[in-house]
């Protein structure tokens, strides 16, 4: 067994496209094609969890594709001082994998890209993975009814292909004037330089979201000067985290049931904001109240405060945690900038009121594309259109999960099934137990090809953006739940336990289910006309 456990951080793509780029095309035609069953793209908690459940569920004849040389997706890519997940652990694990040992309530990137290896390990996944990876094209073939894949390691066909590459891997960078002269050392929260040395440097952070606010805290002591360029502020609450003391953890290990009591627990108080989120009822004012009490506690100077305090409705943007951030922001080294970026020099940073600010290092806590990575635009379904031209205006995916005309493929994490009050993981189970519902019905019906009916999908579009008229995402904020067009194409308008009714069980009146007999007439009736 291959254990490839060796992280380098780094994405392949360039050197990826250029090998691809020089294969012999003649000879990779005569050298026969690998089939599987089933393809999964992505070895992080989505990809890991749908092989784990096929595994466990019987299902052995399946590869994940991971780009790079380890499992954990965002969980291995940020790697930034103070990475750690702002939904308690307890929640944020598998509900089939519960991990009693967890050391803290929010527990460090590490910790978490340790549990999902050792649940790879555990479940017997790591044969399955196909590392280094990336995909360059998948290409779903009418005669034979499959999925032709190729990646960065060559090319494989699939009856089903399944997306666990998450919405969050892309980083984003400023496109701000000059950006590209910079001539100091510049890179994104999410690609951190840990063998560049920060120590006494005049450092500018761009960004206020969930990663800044988490990584500010741990380098503030560590540079010389902190320029922090805000553009909007977020809202913050106490994230009151604590390590478990071993007499709990001991508990959770010899009583389960208390692990699962307390799991429950956190998931409710969570699924209870949807009231305030969707429903605006006056529990995100008691919220905005919490957060307002924060901040003045925590930040005496009121000039200060002022630049910190959001101007928009709390929750239109993830509700950050965090104990740390406003007392780092304080300390006489940093220096809170709102005016806008104006240009980037060479060695300098200078807003739009002409000040301009030395600088030798730029960090990125940008976030990353959402609704416009470039992963669609390699994805190509029936009559060859990809998937980008088919989220033409806009993103959107039956139950976030099926899209027509990409028949036996399927998203997990897909449009409308993000949350910012609760865990993705639950979302992510929800997916997968509607996938194998939809793999025991293929099996049933002795179907070959599935695709969900356009006028379904359109109608949950439809239902989807009318849920969403109302919400707090949609109160005027800009925020990344926004595609271009401002449809917010990324959240799940209500409660998380209504999805998961939505998806127990495969709805295949919703589907063109194509038995085994047509596919095998239609490829050789297309055969004949060849
Ligand atoms: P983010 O939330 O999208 O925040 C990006 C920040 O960069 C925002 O403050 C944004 O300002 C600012 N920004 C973007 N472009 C800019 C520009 N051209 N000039 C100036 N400022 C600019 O990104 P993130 O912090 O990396 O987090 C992304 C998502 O990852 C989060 O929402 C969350 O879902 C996830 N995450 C989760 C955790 C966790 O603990 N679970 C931790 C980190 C990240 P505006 O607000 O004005 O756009």
């Amino acid at each position: 067994m291959t254990q490839v456990f060796t992280h380098d951080g780094k994405t392949p793509s360039d050197e990826n496209l250029r090998r691809e780029e020089s294969l012999d095309e003649t000879s990779q035609e005569e050298t026969p094609v690998p089939h599987v069953r089933i393809a999964i793209l992505g070895a992080g908690f989505a990809g890991l969890g749908m092989a784990i459940q096929l595994k466990r569920h019987g299902y052995d004849d399946f590869v994940v594709l991971e780009r790079a040389m380890d499992v954990g997706g965002t969980w291995r890519d940020n790697t930034y001082p103070g990475c750690a997940c702002d939904i308690p652990s307890h929640l944020y694990s598998f509900s089939f994998a519960p991990n009693p040992n967890w050391s803290r309530v929010y527990s460090p990137w590490r910790e978490i890209q340790g549990y999902l290896r050792n649940c790879a390990t555990r479940f017997g996944i790591l044969p399955h993975i196909r590392w280094n990876s990336e995909l360059l094209d998948a290409s779903w073939n009418e005669d034979e009814a499959r999925w032709y894949i190729t990646t960065a390691q060559g090319k494989l066909s699939a009856d089903i292909f399944i997306l666990g590459n998450g919405p969050l891997n892309e980083p984003s960078l400023p496109a701000i004037p000059g950006i590209e002269n910079f001539e100091g050392t510049l890179f994104h929260s999410s690609r951190w330089r840990h063998d560049y040395d920060l120590t006494g440097k005049r450092v500018a952070v761009i960004g206020t979201g969930a990663s800044a606010i988490q990584f500010v805290p741990h380098i503030q002591p560590l540079v010389e000067q902190l320029c922090l360029f805000q553009r909007t502020p977020p809202w913050i609450v106490p994230r009151l985290d604590h390590t478990i003391p071993h007499w709990q953890r001991r508990m959770f290990r010899l009583l389960p049931l208390t692990q699962r009591l307390v799991r429950a627990k956190m998931y409710w108080q969570r699924e209870i904001t949807v009231l305030g989120l969707v429903y605006r009822s006056r529990i995100m004012e008691n919220a905005a109240k919490i957060a307002q009490e924060h901040r003045e506690r925590q930040i005496a100077d009121p000039e200060l405060r002022a630049k910190l305090t959001p101007h928009y409705a709390m929750g239109c943007k993830r509700i950050l945690v965090s104990d740390d951030f406003y007392p780092a922001l304080t300390r006489p080294n940093v220096e809170v900038i709102t005016e806008h970026i104006r240009e980037v020099r060479a060695h300098s940073i200078v807003t739009i009121d002409g000040e301009e600010r030395e600088i030798d290092t730029i960090i990125c806590g940008t976030g990353f594309h959402v609704t416009d990575t470039r992963l669609p635009n390699y994805i190509h379904g029936r009559n060859g259109q990809t998937l980008a031209a088919s989220w033409q205006p806009d993103p959107t995916a039956y139950l976030g999960t099926a899209v027509a005309g990409f028949p036996n493929m399927f998203l997990l994490i897909g449009p409308n099934t993000g949350l910012g009050h609760n865990s993705m993981v639950y979302m992510i189970e929800s997916q997968i137990a509607y996938l194998l519902d939809c793999l025991r019905i293929m099996e049933r019906q002795n179907a070959e090809v599935v695709e969900v009916h356009p006028e379904v999908q359109e109608a949950f579009d439809v239902e989807m953006q009318k849920r969403m008229q109302g919400t707090v995402w949609v109160s005027g904020c800009a925020s990344w739940y926004l595609d271009a067009n401002g449809r917010n194409t990324t959240i799940w308008p209500g409660f998380t336990f209504d999805f998961r009714r939505r998806t127990r069980h495969f709805d295949a009146q919703r589907y063109a289910l194509v038995p085994h007999t047509s596919c095998a007439t239609r490829a050789t009736s297309s055969s004949l006309r060849r």
